[in-house]
């Protein structure tokens, strides 16, 4: 699929795993990424601008991934946009917790850039 017309919000605290994230990203394609360390931190950056990704941590400090799912899902323009959670938290009940919320895909960390292209195949 292509996704160099796509652009992405992705949000993640760690410096070291956004930075591989972001590559991943990029090497699946994605051109147009908009970086940000935390809930916070991505609603700011988002501000009259749309994506058509969001990727997004859970643990973060500021506001975690899930508060940002539950604001996003509230807003009108985001309340379809597809959502994907990239998190260290594996149990069953945190991944029902997610889909709830209005998650489209959930990874689990750590994950192979092959998982991470089928998650967001699946979503796309
Ligand atoms: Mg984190």
């Amino acid at each position: 699929m292509d996704v160099s017309n796509k652009s992405v919000l992705f949000v993640e605290d760690s410096p070291t795993m956004r930075r591989i994230i972001a590559n991943s990203l990029r090497r699946l394609g994605f051109a147009d990424i908009i970086e940000a360390e935390n809930g916070i931190d991505a609603l700011e950056k988002l501000e009259g601008n749309m994506v058509n990704l969001v990727v997004t941590d859970w643990n973060m400090p500021e506001m975690n991934g899930a508060e940002l799912v539950k604001v996003l899902r509230s807003k009108p323009e985001f309340s379809m946009v597809p959502i994907v959670m990239i998190t260290t938290r594996g149990m069953k009940d945190d991944v029902i917790t997610a889909m709830k919320l209005g998650v489209n895909a959930y990874v689990i960390k750590p994950f192979t850039p092959e998982i991470l292209k089928q998650k967001l195949d699946s979503v796309l």
